[in-house]
């Protein structure tokens, strides 16, 4: 088995990524950049990794034997999400390098886990219970105002799925069961002025890089736009950057991490913690010289990261679902050739099978010379409305 402490991992020396979505086709791109090669492990054979990376191992992620065919073909593993089975990062943790740690991604895969840790940190987040049982339920303090909630489940869930709006013990007790019992939160609803994110990455020596905070605009639970700068709100100082450092350094972190926060009320509350590179920070690829896939890159292979160098202060990123593909009601290819134009760069994950609410895609929108942010979402707007017209 190759040793844990070897400092760095240089280059052409195997990567391991668990999962092959965009988020994992991003990493490989990079670290093929840097001259790294990279397996992928995912379960699915079409998985948009797998087929740009050198090896692609297509096995479940419970497959022992797979598992220990990975730690053969590398010298240290990441993720792309953080859905895979807490057990898995465990196994390859005792004999490779498994970064971000296991603990750390045990927490954010798992919304109890995370409020507990959030709270214990004495990090700001919004009024939550556990919901596992009926019990559970009848328990709540009638003088908790809980409701209107959200009711998550803890585990498995993305993109505001697994997510079932409540207005009452009724109404949360049918979708406790629709959701067959599983360990849940309930979550009240906050009144949200806007959401951001702060992506950062920690390096093996404990330093930070961060990007500028990130305005995320949802549609139905979905993010669709991610804007920089984030002009919803004044950040003058450095103080929601600081909190979210904190988070990374108690999880002796290291990656690339993302922190999603609302502003609700002129309040700050933390939603989640991703363990990896986020979709928000994809306007990174197109505006910085250093992005956050890069950055994974390097604080895997405990190299020192690199300030991000943003050349494009001002973009927009617009995802592009599935949705796009059922424009009329029957399924057609969109006409991207029609949003052709400067600083407008077209990223498509080359997943075969478009489906309602699936990330296929997504468009950055550069800031030109004399645009202002509005401007430039205009231009954003105006380019979803072309697509759907067309
Ligand atoms: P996911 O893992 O699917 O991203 P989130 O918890 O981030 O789940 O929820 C998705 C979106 O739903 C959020 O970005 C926000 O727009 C909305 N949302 C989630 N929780 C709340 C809440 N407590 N109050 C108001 N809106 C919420
Ligand atoms: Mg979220």
């Amino acid at each position: 088995m190759k040793s844990k402490i070897k400092k760095v991992i240089n280059p052409p020396e195997f990567l391991g990524i668990l999962g092959g979505g965009q988020l994992g086709q991003f990493f490989t791109i990079a670290a093929q950049k840097m001259g790294y090669s990279v397996v992928v492990f995912d379960p699915d054979k079409q998985s948009p990794a797998g087929k740009i990376a050198e090896k692609h191992i297509c096995k479940p992620y419970n497959d022992l034997k797979a598992l220990d065919e990975l730690k053969a073909s590398c010298s240290a593993v990441t993720t792309e999400f953080e859905n895979v089975p807490a057990e898995t990062l465990k196994y390859l943790e005792k004999d490779i390098i498994v970064r971000p740690n296991s603990k750390a991604i045990s927490i954010a895969q798992n919304r109890i886990k995370e409020k507990d840790f959030l709270k214990n940190s004495e990090m700001p987040i919004g009024t939550y219970v556990v919901i596992d049982s009926i019990e559970s339920i009848n328990n709540i303090n009638e003088k908790l105002s809980i409701f209107p909630g959200i009711l998550k489940i803890a585990e498995f869930g993305y993109d505001g799925k697994g997510q079932i709006h409540v207005d009452n013990k009724t109404e949360l007790e049918a979708a406790f069961k629709t959701f067959k019992s599983v360990p849940c939160t309930l979550e009240l609803k906050l009144n949200l002025d806007s959401e951001f994110s702060i992506v950062l990455a920690r390096s093996v020596d404990g330093e930070f890089i961060e990007y500028p905070p990130i305005h995320n605009i949802h549609n139905s639970g979905i993010l669709e736009f991610s804007s920089v700068p984030n002009v919803s709100y004044d950040f003058n100082d450095k103080f929601y950057v600081n909190l979210t450092k904190r988070i990374a350094s108690e999880l002796s972190y290291i990656g690339v991490m993302a922190v999603e926060w609302f502003i609700a009320d002129g309040n700050f509350f933390v939603n989640e913690i991703a363990p990896r590179p986020h979709n928000s920070g994809h306007f990174s690829i197109d505006a910085c010289v250093y992005d956050q896939f890069d950055q994974q890159v390097l604080a895997l292979t405990g190299n020192k990261l690199k300030e991000p160098e943003v050349e494009f202060p001002r973009s927009v990123m617009l995802n592009i679902l599935g949705d796009l593909w059922f424009r009329d009601g029957a399924q057609k290819e969109p006409k991207f050739e029609v949003i052709a134009g400067l600083g407008v760069n077209l990223h498509l994950y080359g997943k075969t099978e478009p489906r309602i609410g699936r990330k296929m895609g997504h468009i950055t929108i550069l800031g030109l010379r004399d645009e202002t942010q509005k401007d430039v979402m205009k231009r954003a707007l105006s380019i979803r409305k072309i697509l759907w017209e067309n």
